[in-house]
């Protein structure tokens, strides 16, 4: 980028501050579950609209994008935020709390949708420099079931064809003008496993005349637990939890069955196979020898979102232009967390870094908690990384294919006797 360039961007940031921390704290106030974000996504579409953009409403039911076409012939960049809240009350005490009961903005989502609208504005004040397109693709339900599959089902890829994308996730580990980046696969495969260990009911004073459900369920579940600490390889990233168990009726009947809900992550696609093929084997071995029977059923969920190591250089060749002392941390410690930004990641090269917001003890508070909040001095930070690094990728020489492209998302896997009874709802 030229200096002219990077002046502009900057000016542009510092000139709309103000307008979008007072927008993220109306998102703030305002939260709205996932695939019901219908102000959010009409406040959205309006802005962009209000840029001039083209704007497409409706796309995986509450999504909006909207295309900013460069005055110069080029490739196209995505820029994707998510809208959605949580189900958790809001319990912090000031004036741009939660005006809905029971729900919050505890992931950061309503920065990210404000930062999103705020580079939208940079960079349509710098069209005529823009050597391409860029598409701000506002997505709902990244908490879940995930916005982002479903956007992409309905051809948020293409028209035109999207060559690689940008996204960021608010971090409260990191100080605002601070970000975390790192390349690979920086989050974990996360499957949803349901589990159903079968017996044969009876009476709690006769236990040999059935088969006790609950005491299997009890063995499998340590057992399960020993697969992870001694028969998968130490230096590979498992993580089992099982966080749900269903099943009894009184303390002194014998259950016929148990259900439990957990969750697998992974990070290599071989270490996740290995765990269903375990899983499997284990709950087998555990239920025949106390003469019950299981049935298993594993969802994979959002895959793992990898992290282009030449976007990853370019996006931090953006944030060293723009100066004023921002502090690139390559460092990102991975997480076993997810995130759906990961089924773009597996299309184009992409990157999501991590925008430092924490920096005393009200904005340090751990995402999906009830007190958390941010820095707002990141919200202008975030709104001139992704514009630059917009500017850049559009200058910039990338072959457009994706090095080291995710996993595939994985099929399910069912294994065991009968039909495993899935959760209702998410
Ligand atoms: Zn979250
Ligand atoms: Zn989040």
């Amino acid at each position: 980028m030229d200096g002219e360039l990077i002046k502009k961007i900057n000016d542009l940031a510092h000139n709309h501050a103000d307008e979008i921390i007072e927008l993220r704290r109306y998102l703030h106030r305002n939260p709205e579950l996932g695939f019901a974000e219908k102000k959010t996504a009409e406040l959205v579409a309006a802005e962009l609209g209000e840029l001039g953009l083209e704007v497409k409403t409706g796309v995986a039911q509450t999504g909006v994008v909207g295309l900013l076409r460069g005055e110069l012939e080029g490739p196209t960049i995505l820029l994707r935020a998510d809208m959605d809240a949580l189900p958790i009350q809001d319990k912090k005490e000031v004036d741009y709390a939660s005006r809905v009961e029971g729900v919050m903005h505890a992931c950061g989502h309503d920065a990210h949708t404000a930062i999103l609208l705020g580079a939208a504005r940079i960079l349509s004040g710098v069209r005529k420099n823009l050597r391409g397109n860029v598409k701000f693709v506002f997505q709902p339900a990244e908490e879940g079931p995930g916005g982002a599959a479903p956007m992409i089902e309905e051809g948020v890829m293409e028209n035109p064809l999207v060559n690689a994308a940008f996204a960021l996730h608010v971090d409260s580990s990191y100080p605002p003008g601070e970000i975390g980046l790192g390349t690979g696969p920086i989050n974990a495969n996360a499957d949803e496993i349901n589990v159903t260990i079968k017996g044969k009911g009876g009476h709690g004073a006769r236990p040999h005349t059935g088969v006790d459900a609950l005491t299997i369920c009890g063995q499998a579940i340590v057992a399960m637990q020993q697969i992870v600490s001694r028969m998968t390889d130490p230096c590979e990233d498992v993580v089992l939890t099982f966080g749900k168990i269903e099943g009894g009726y009184r303390r002194n009947v014998i259950p016929e069955k148990v259900r439990m809900e957990g969750t697998l992550r992974t990070r290599s696609d071989e270490i996740r196979e290995e765990m269903y093929r375990l899983l499997d084997q284990v709950l087998k071995g555990v239920t025949s020898a106390f003469g019950g029977s299981y049935c298993l059923n594993i969802t994979p969920s959002y895959p793992a979102l990898f992290n282009d190591g030449e976007m990853a250089d370019l996006l931090e060749d953006a944030v060293i232009e723009l100066g004023e002392g921002f502090r690139v941390n390559r460092d990102l410690v991975p997480s076993m967390g997810g995130e759906d930004f990961a089924y773009f990641s597996r299309m184009v090269p992409s990157v999501l870094f991590r925008l430092g917001t924490g920096s005393d003890e009200r904005t340090t508070c751990s995402a999906h908690g009830s007190l958390f909040d941010i820095d707002e001095k990141a919200i202008p930070v975030g709104m001139k990384i992704l514009a630059a690094a917009a500017c850049n990728y559009l200058e910039g020489e990338l072959d457009g294919k994706n090095r080291n492209k995710g996993e595939e998302p994985g099929a399910d896997f069912s294994s065991g006797q009968g039909d495993c009874e899935k959760p209702q709802g998410k």
